[in-house]
């Protein structure tokens, strides 16, 4: 296992903005945003064994609520 500066560098640029899974329609913790069940997984997280790509498995996205 090696470290190297370049990939630490890498990871921290990519690592400053939130990152939003496909069924995201804001990052979290966006005003006017809340969390929802997952309409592809219903909330489990999984499909067929795999891991959600629409909520990135967590079960939930975040979307926009209200009527702004
Ligand atoms: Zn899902």
């Amino acid at each position: 296992m090696t470290k190297t500066k370049a990939s630490d560098t890498q990871v921290a640029s990519t690592g400053a903005q939130p990152a939003l899974k496909p069924g995201d329609e804001a990052p979290s913790g966006t005003t006017g945003t809340g969390e929802d069940v997952c309409p592809d997984c219903n909330g489990k997280g999984r499909i067929d064994g795999a891991p959600c790509e629409t909520c990135g498995g967590s079960g939930t996205v975040t979307r926009a609520i209200g009527g702004a």
